[in-house]
């Protein structure tokens, strides 16, 4: 019997980590395996279960959270399979790799710990692959339509796992040679393991889904040539164009997009290649740019034996505690140390005191190079609050000869499928789509961050179910399937949450 009381009598846990002198001399996954199984069920019991669950309202997908950790406390790890799939195709992802907005806004939260609501979802999502939960669930019976999805991230993979699971005939086109997206060729195998990917893959074959992989539409296959030959189109491409930083010396050898860097780094871990082209052994090494990207990044030049790595990031330090401008359930933005931060400050050179390797508030001015052409040294200077301009007479410099750019990306690749289809672009640059993902041209559908902008593996796989809702219902009149978001929908912001009273 769980106890009623474990919000008050039981402390959040999390999963335990490897030490990180083991973790950073391998690829694997950062945390102790198996780790969650002792914790998971007291964890799951400090949920209070109240009566507006603000976590629901908080996960893009509406996962239900209060019950499937009711189950999960119960030890009814059956039925909490059963929840936790009937709103997420691949809790799995989600448990490793959500920012988890839920715990920001769960109601203990307010004056407490928040519940580890996505170590519950992850550890049921383990489970179920270890007791043979996951089985392929082709349907019944086919419908005799078809459907062409474009891109293989996970919000192409949702859209068509819903759509094969409804009886169309669906076809995943991908221009890389694996399929996954940024879950493949983006993060690194230290946050996610890819034959993790692999059997969900195998999964979505077995139902029945096609794949065609190192098929770029737009350039191998004409893109009004794959819409005539199918009865309804997905574009999944993803938000792929990165963010340049044009100051003097980015020509400079040795100076690289993070998105070149790491798919070659992820290839050396899938055996594609002895040793990365752009690798961090033996370099002084400054990623520039925040975020995820900045921080896998980092995790991967640690591992490829970098001599040193720092960071440099435009935005201020965030406050250690959630500013009164971010009240609750808004998912603030504090000062977070990734795994890959843990890392970089446990392996930092005795000179530098501070176990933060990040420089905050830093623009970056100009890149020196050697004799020959190679970069040497990073300088920038103090970033203007507001501005971001640099503050004159405020220069640093770094001695760097790897920089990787981690700035972001500015939105979806235009050239080639987009042109062709005559798509049209949203004022952020993104393509354009109505309130049921639908673009332009009939039968034609946008989902994930090709439409969404650059966001979170969660929100594409909330497009991914909505987009395929959106196709069932133009392919056969229903409105059968389950649509999470609407375009429109976006993250609780403090503009969402009501004054409180006077
Ligand atoms: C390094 C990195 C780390 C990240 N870490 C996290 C994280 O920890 N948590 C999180 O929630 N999010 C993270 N993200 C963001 C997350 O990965 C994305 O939001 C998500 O993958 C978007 O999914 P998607 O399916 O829309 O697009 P993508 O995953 O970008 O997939 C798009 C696919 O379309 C293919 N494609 C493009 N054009 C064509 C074409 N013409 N023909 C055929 N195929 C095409 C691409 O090759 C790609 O495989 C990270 C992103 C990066 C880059
Ligand atoms: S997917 Fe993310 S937001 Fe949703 S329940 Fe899981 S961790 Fe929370």
């Amino acid at each position: 019997m769980a106890d009623a009381k474990a919000f008050l009598n039981t402390p959040r846990l999390l999963r335990a980590r490897r030490t990180v002198a083991a973790r950073v001399h391998d690829w694997e996954e950062v945390y102790q395996r198996r780790a969650l199984l002792p914790i998971i069920s007291d964890q799951a019991a400090r949920c209070m279960d109240c009566g507006l669950p603000f976590c629901h309202q908080a996960c893009p997908l509406g996962n239900l959270v209060p019950e499937w950790n009711r189950l999960v406390s119960e030890d009814d790890w059956s039925d909490a399979v059963e929840r936790l799939g009937a709103t997420n195709n691949f809790p799995e992802f989600t448990g490793r790799l959500c920012p988890a907005p839920c715990e920001s806004a769960c109601v203990l939260a307010i004056n407490a710990d928040a519940v580890t609501i996505k170590n519950v979802e992850l550890a049921i999502a383990d489970h179920a692959w270890e007791h043979g939960l996951e089985p392929p669930r082709p349907p019944e019976r086919r419908t005799g339509r078809t459907v062409a999805v474009v891109g293989s991230g996970p919000a192409g993979l949702a859209a068509a796992q819903q759509l094969t699971r409804a009886g169309h005939t669906v076809t995943v086109y991908e221009r890389t040679d694996r399929v996954g997206g940024l879950l493949r060729y983006g993060i690194p195998d230290f946050r996610l393991e890819k034959h993790r990917l692999d059997r969900r893959i195998d999964q979505l074959r077995a139902e029945g889904t096609r794949f065609r992989t190192g098929v770029a539409v737009g350039r191998d296959l004409p893109a009004d040539e794959l819409r005539a030959g199918c009865d309804a189109v997905v574009i999944a491409i993803g938000a792929t164009a990165w963010r340049e930083l044009p100051v003097p010396g980015r020509e400079s050898s040795g100076v690289h997009q993070a998105m070149e860097y790491l798919p070659l780094a992820n290839r050396v871990v899938a055996g594609d290649l002895d040793r990365s082209p752009v690798s961090a052994q033996g370099r002084h090494v400054v990623v520039i740019g925040g975020g995820d990207t900045a921080a896998d990044c980092i995790g991967t030049a640690l591992r490829q034996e970098a001599l040193d790595v720092r960071q440099l990031d435009i935005h201020p330090r965030p406050p250690e505690d959630r500013p009164e401008a971010q009240p609750w359930p808004v998912h603030p933005k504090v000062h977070r140390a990734t795994t890959s931060h843990e890392e970089a400050a446990e392996l930092r050179p005795p000179d530098l005191p501070d176990p933060d390797i990040r420089a905050y508030a830093s623009a970056t001015v100009r890149f020196d190079a050697d004799a020959g052409g190679h970069v040497s040294a990073v300088r920038f200077a103090d970033a203007e609050a507001g501005s971001r301009a640099p503050v004159p007479g405020t220069e640093h410099m770094l001695p760097a000869d790897l920089v990787l750019l981690a700035l972001g990306f500015a939105g979806p690749e235009h050239a080639g499928l987009a042109d062709q289809l005559g798509l049209g672009l949203d004022t952020r640059g993104n393509l354009a789509r109505d309130d049921r993902f639908a673009a332009g041209p009939d039968g034609v559908f946008v989902a994930g961050d090709a439409g969404r902008g650059q966001s979170l593996v969660v929100w594409a796989i909330a497009e991914g179910r909505a987009a395929a809702a959106a196709v069932h219902r133009y392919l056969t009149g229903h409105d059968e399937l389950p649509s999470p978001i609407t375009p429109a929908d976006h993250a609780i912001t403090p503009e969402d949450v009501p004054p409180l009273p006077a």
